[in-house]
């Protein structure tokens, strides 16, 4: 049988001493369950690991079993990189180095479909979360999976599937979460941790999204500046769940939240209904995601990125002209 992408990776993966896991930027659920899943994993197998991410664990996922061990840290001389969730080196932020990346083998473990493989062992694979894919990495070499462990895992599957609604949720991340909750994971606790709780930010974030938010045919886009991001100290999580909240509104076929950062450069949320790619659309903008849950980061001013963005949308959502009748 020809050696699989998973299996090259993992040879390397359980063959080395240490390790460096890194998580994506503006941290959630998945990378950082995926990360701590294998990091704790690993480390229970004798392993040296360190958990890396350039931006803070949010609030609401501090509650993770040794979240508090994501640090902004540089590579310290370990044998090898892992990256998880990540789809390409912008999402690795300020911990990127070019002269390390090229020289330490990396590890790539990401389920996004616009991955550009940029490690040297590089396993992409259709699932809705990255978690899910550790948990088969771990089964596959028989590694005992601890309670923390599956704890981390279950908040990851749970996350990227907010409990298993988005339409990529598949059989296979069912039985994965009735695993992990066979192995003592609360699932309530952290569905309800992970989709539910909101930094206090939120609400003056989401208040003003609202009152931002415009509508044209089958699109809703908002936008929130960095002089009142700043002014209501805005944490990085308080648009989460937002661009999926404004896609459920009757009529909205993609969603997007524009947020502007202090340097000036604009990220973008964007959702879409089950028959809409914006996938596509992300990854000519320099992004990239999933076909319904994508992203990028553009130039400001605010305006012309709404511009830039709508003009990219636009054609996504004009129905088909009317089929003219056949005259015989
Ligand atoms: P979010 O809207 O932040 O929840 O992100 C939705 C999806 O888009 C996630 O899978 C992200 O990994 C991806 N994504 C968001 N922003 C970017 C970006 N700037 N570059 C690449 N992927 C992104
Ligand atoms: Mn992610
Ligand atoms: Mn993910």
């Amino acid at each position: 049988m020809a050696t699989s992408d998973r299996d090259r990776l993992s040879d390397r993966l359980f063959a080395a001493k240490s390790a460096l896991v890194i998580a994506h930027i503006m941290p959630d659920a998945d990378t950082l369950g995926a990360a701590l899943g294998l990091g704790l994993s690993l480390r229970s197998l004798g392993m040296t690991v360190h958990l890396a991410c350039a931006d803070p664990v949010p609030t609401e996922l501090r509650f993770l079993p040794s979240a508090q061990e994501v640090q902004p840290r540089l590579y310290a001389g370990e044998e090898i990189i892992v990256t998880v969730d990540i789809s390409d080196q912008q999402r690795i932020g300020m911990l990127y180095d070019e002269k390390i990346f090229s020289t330490v083998p990396v590890l790539v473990i990401d389920h996004h479909i616009t991955n550009t493989r940029f490690g040297a062992l590089n396993w992409v694979a259709e699932v809705p979360a990255t978690s899910e894919m550790i948990l088969e990495l771990l089964q596959a070499h028989n590694v005992t999976i601890s309670l923390d462990a599956a704890t981390c895992l279950l908040a990851g599957i749970i996350g990227d599937t907010q409990c298993f609604l988005t339409s990529n949720t598949s059989p296979s991340s069912l039985i994965a979460a009735a695993q992990l909750q066979e192995l003592g994971a609360p699932l309530r606790e952290i569905a309800t941790t992970v989709l539910n709780r909101r930094p206090t930010s939120a609400l003056a974030v989401w208040r003003e999204a609202f009152i931002n938010a415009c509508q044209e045919p089958g699109i809703i886009l908002t936008t929130l500046g960095s002089a009142f991001l700043r002014s209501v100290s805005a944490d990085d999580s308080s648009t989460n769940g937002l661009s999926s909240w404004l896609a459920g509104l009757d009529g909205v076929l993609i969603s997007a939240v524009l947020r502007e950062a202090d340097d000036g450069s604009v990220d973008v949320s964007m959702r879409s209904a089950p028959e809409i790619n914006i996938a596509v659309v992300a990854q000519n903008l320099g992004g990239g995601g999933h076909p319904q849950a994508a992203g990028c980061v553009l130039a400001g001013p605010l305006s012309s990125a709404s511009e830039r963005l709508l003009a990219e949308l636009r054609p996504l959502t004009a129905r088909p002209a009317p089929v003219e009748e056949l005259v015989h």
